[in-house]
């Protein structure tokens, strides 16, 4: 039974492909979670009528009114103003160009409503229910295709002049790397990501490295993935555990740069690369402690994410809650 007490959230996790909403209590625990696709090609209209179809799937599903609502939080996968409450754009969004998205949803919901880009969403996730409750200056990652990130200080996520803040992949480690998406060269995504990985897998192969990588894609160089590195690491591959060592020495470099620049009591480390575990974690946090000041090292703690899948929808709802609690 519910709490008549308690504050329910809707987070609202909008990616390029799905999107999921669920009733969140205060505690961090999901009433319901509804899972669609995003008729991305469509448009924004289409897919603000899909998120609304799933957010009162949701409400059905935990059994409660609209009205039963303290607030909304929608997480979305591009730069964003949080104080406007508008989605500048998003790289797997086609058509969305400055959509005053909290405002839309407010309106048609009668619901406050709030709106933050996604990996900021998980920060607070993480901070709100998972890995860094109870810190006050903490740095979350998320590394998978890219690098994600958020900066939290002193409790609150520290989200910039316009809100594009913690960019934390994008920070330039070689000047002279390779290309970014962001159109820059070298920067931290490029060197430290699942697509660094590959890459840098085909461009060694390709070179005429021996290795059994190949093995695992019978043969085909575009189906290498950070994953199938991994299983050939596993199985003992020298050039795959070669290649993680070195991704893993390039995110010890961006450790360090954050760990000088914030000082923070910890790193919460999540996305779908880190799960390759110590064979990437140690190399990095080696490097950090290499390069990092001594005291900023030492006084730091690595610990992986917690929410995992549900680190968007989660951290939506404990955005929705950050807010509320600060506009008391
Ligand atoms: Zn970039």
């Amino acid at each position: 039974m519910r709490d008549k007490s308690d504050s329910l959230t809707m987070g609202v996790d909008l990616g390029g492909t799905k999107i999921l909403t669920a009733v969140v209590n205060s505690r961090g625990e999901m009433m319901s979670r509804d899972h669609s696709i995003t008729p991305a090609a469509q448009g924004p209209d289409a897919v603000i009528q899909f998120i609304m179809q799933s957010m009162n799937r949701s409400l059905g599903q935990a059994g409660i009114a609209i009205s039963d609502l303290a607030a909304i939080g929608v997480g979305v996968p591009g730069p964003s103003d949080p104080d406007a409450g508008v989605l500048f754009t998003a790289p797997n969004l086609p058509g969305w160009r400055n959509v005053p998205l909290r405002d839309i949803i407010e309106k048609a919901t009668g619901v406050k409503s709030f709106l933050i880009n996604d990996a900021n969403a998980a920060a607070l996730g993480e901070l709100y229910f998972g890995a860094a409750q109870g810190a006050r200056h903490f740095i979350y990652i998320t590394i998978s295709t890219g690098i994600g990130g958020g900066v939290i200080i002193d409790g609150k996520i520290y989200t910039g002049t316009v809100g594009t803040a913690g960019e934390l992949g994008h920070m330039t480690i070689d000047d002279k790397g390779p290309r970014c998406n962001c159109g820059n060269t070298g920067c931290w995504e490029t060197l430290a990501s699942g697509t660094a990985l590959a890459r840098e897998a085909r461009l060694r192969i390709k070179e005429g490295a021996a290795t059994t990588i190949l093995k695992h894609v019978d043969g085909d160089m575009e189906k290498i993935t950070a994953q199938v590195i991994q299983a050939a690491a596993e199985q003992g591959d020298d050039l795959a555990k070669e290649l993680i060592d070195r991704v893993g020495y390039y995110l010890g470099v961006g450790l360090a740069n954050l760990l000088n620049i914030f000082n923070p009591e910890l790193i919460v480390i999540g996305g779908g690369l880190s799960n390759i575990g110590d064979m990437l974690l140690t190399p990095a946090i080696r490097t950090a402690g290499e390069r990092a000041f001594k005291d900023a090292y030492r006084t730091a703690r690595f610990a992986p994410a917690k929410l995992g899948r549900n680190s968007g929808v989660l951290g939506a709802a404990a955005f929705a809650l950050h807010e509320m609690n600060r506009a008391v």
